[in-house]
């Protein structure tokens, strides 16, 4: 698919978008049926020092936030909660410190045992020097997501305060240790051109990982960008779309930020073409301190899920990871 050719599907609406789904739809019940993958997410901390205009974890909240993180018994009673649900995959997201590193790689071998090894351990910890993540991929994590969030350089430098290459470099590194690799995007940023989404979609596809998202931007509270209107959700769908025609394999969540703006935004992410959900099983007390998209997120529980399943008639499948 030519560039031009994603840029105009991005933009597709009514009978061009119904057709975009369906195409998208046709692929993925072709590589995986109508089973969806279920994510169970532990958020481990909200402490971060990197300071994201869009998000409400950023370094220059730390004294206004309640910070929290959680401690390893916390942590494996929530993997024991996620077992007794019947998900296995335990998945671990949390701002950028160092400290995660021991503490997640401490726990991994424990929450090994406890599924008898039957267990994906996905990560979404931030950047970290590459002998970190070989060390959390040698105590046996799986997977781990790093979205670059924007192609575009400038707008990535001016939003992170940091190169677009770091975050590259992480994606790469990631991928040469050997873990099941997801990066995304976030549709919408303020300043981003429809032709730098197009470029997230190819960026995604050369480095070569195995996950991809597209989320519509928050303007979250305590942000620089809280008076900023929100992304689109219908251009959200166009990219799980084409990601899915691109890329038939990859692991594509509909995340819950399509709900958040729209209702039954999440529904329309499988039907365009995702196939992941993720459940939130962190203890309560961390949740109401964890902000991602601010105070009112929308926190995806599990018998939400349990009847977005059912009314899209799927099945659930166990990880496609666990086999190193
Ligand atoms: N700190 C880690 C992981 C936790 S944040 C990291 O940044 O990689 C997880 C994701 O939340 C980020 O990748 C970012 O894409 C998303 N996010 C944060 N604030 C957001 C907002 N306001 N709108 C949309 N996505 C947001
Ligand atoms: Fe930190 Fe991740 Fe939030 Fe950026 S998006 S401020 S790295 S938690």
């Amino acid at each position: 698919m030519k560039k031009n050719e994603i840029i105009e599907l991005l933009q597709s609406i009514g009978s061009e978008q119904k057709m975009l789904f369906r195409r998208a739809r046709d692929i993925k019940e072709k590589e995986f049926g109508n089973y969806i993958i279920l994510r169970g997410v532990i958020e481990t901390t909200n402490l971060c020092k990197v300071n994201c205009d869009y998000c409400p974890m950023r370094k220059d909240n730390i004294k206004n936030n309640s910070i929290f993180t959680l401690e390893e018994k916390e942590i494996l009673s929530t993997a024991n909660i996620i077992k007794d649900n019947n998900v296995n995959i335990v998945f671990f997201q949390g701002g950028e410190v160092p400290q995660t590193t021991k503490l997640i790689g401490r726990v991994i071998p424990k929450i090994r045992k406890l599924f008898n090894d039957k267990v994906e351990i996905l990560l979404n910890l931030g950047i970290k020097r590459k002998d970190e993540f070989q060390y959390l991929y040698d105590q046996g994590a799986t997977s781990y997501i790093l979205k670059h969030e924007t192609s575009d350089e400038d707008l990535h430098f001016r939003l992170r305060h940091e190169h677009l290459s770091t975050r590259i470099e992480a994606i790469k590194n990631l991928v040469d240790i050997g873990f099941k690799t997801g990066t995304g995007m976030i549709v919408g940023l303020p300043g981003q051109s429809i032709s730098s989404i197009a470029n997230d979609i190819i960026l995604a596809k050369d480095l070569g990982v195995h996950m991809c998202s597209a989320s519509p931007f928050i303007p979250a509270p305590n942000t620089p960008l809280v008076s900023n209107k929100h992304g689109s959700v219908d251009i959200s769908l166009n990219a799980i779309s084409i990601m899915r025609i691109l890329s038939p394999n990859w692991l594509i969540p509909s995340v819950s930020a399509l709900e958040k703006i729209r209702k039954d935004g999440q529904a329309q992410g499988i039907r365009a073409g995702a196939n992941v959900l993720t459940i939130n099983f962190t203890p309560s007390i961390a949740k109401q301190k964890y902000l991602i998209y601010g105070r009112e997120r929308f926190v995806v529980k599990n018998h939400y899920v349990s009847s977005l399943i059912k009314k899209e008639r799927l099945l659930v499948s166990p990880s496609v990871f666990i086999k190193r």
